[in-house]
């Protein structure tokens, strides 16, 4: 099962996140038939986002979104405060070679570009925080983030493995933040924090905060609600030449782009469309 867990540590001063979430984000990213360097750039950003929503309450939702001119074009996701997650990448196929033996993801997610990252306020209304990306490798853009739009101290480590046919093995990662009532020792801490290769994931944390208390679980969940309904709304805000056009074919398949659920719409579907509404 995939989950998030969230604690506490030094004396309540730190609040550490951490995630697996290989089994959702192995599926979202073969669905995208992603390739390998842009399968790591998409899972640590779904990885990010997931504990990003997690940070809201009562079912709310977050949208991360990169633009950036690198391969990829762009990155796009979508998390609650419930552990649900989907997404999608511009250009799946985005990939290089292997550089000195090394995956350099920056080089397809682009050196220049914007993170997004839209919440809802407290009057219910969506606010956006645009930075841009510090590195471009996701955990640095993210801590950036952080510190710049939430003047919060984060340290964050999204670790991504593939396996020999390049899908995802394991996803898993951890954020960890300064709280209030922190001084100058605490910031030094976590910069001098020794970021471990994660084999298990609060055995690692226990080994940097001894005295961690787990808190709060939380599954997460690779969801997506799109519908034939939706996509039949989608299509009535067409204009009557563009769907008689459309209904000059037998029929059109729209793909969902977030699960890749196909929909079917015969010519007399949208003829109804367009009589319907009159
Ligand atoms: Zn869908």
């Amino acid at each position: 099962m995939d989950y998030i867990f969230r604690g506490l540590g030094r004396n309540q001063k730190v609040r550490i996140f951490g995630i697996d979430a290989g089994e959702s984000i192995s599926s979202i990213c073969k669905k995208h038939e992603t390739l390998p360097l842009t399968t790591i750039a998409f899972a640590r950003f779904l990885l990010a986002g997931a504990i990003i929503g997690s940070l809201e309450k009562n079912g709310v939702g977050v949208t991360l979104q990169i633009n950036s001119d690198g391969p990829i074009k762009s990155l796009f996701m979508q998390a609650t405060s419930d552990g649900f997650v989907r997404g999608y990448v511009s250009n799946p196929h985005a990939d290089l070679e292997l550089k000195d033996g090394e995956y350099k993801i920056e080089n397809v997610v682009g050196q220049n570009g914007i993170l997004s990252v839209t919440k809802v306020n407290n009057e219910g209304m969506d606010f956006t925080s645009d930075v841009i990306l510090a590195k471009s490798d996701i955990s640095q853009d993210i801590a950036y983030y952080f510190f710049t739009s939430e003047q919060i101290p984060t340290i964050i480590d999204l670790q991504v493995h593939l396996d020999d046919n390049g899908n995802v093995s394991s996803a898993k990662g951890y954020l960890i933040q300064l709280i209030t009532g922190y001084d100058e020792e605490d910031v030094t801490f976590l910069e001098n924090l020794k970021l471990e290769n994660i084999t298990d994931l609060e055995g690692n944390i226990k080994a940097m905060f001894e005295d961690f208390v787990k808190l709060e679980e939380l599954e997460i969940k690779e969801f997506c609600d799109c519908s034939r309904n939706r996509f039949e709304e989608g299509l009535s805000t067409l204009g009557d030449a563009d769907l008689k056009e459309l209904a000059n074919e037998e029929s059109i398949e729209v793909v969902c782009e977030f699960c890749k659920n196909k929909y079917t719409f015969t010519s007399d579907d949208l003829n109804n469309i367009i009589e319907n509404r009159k």
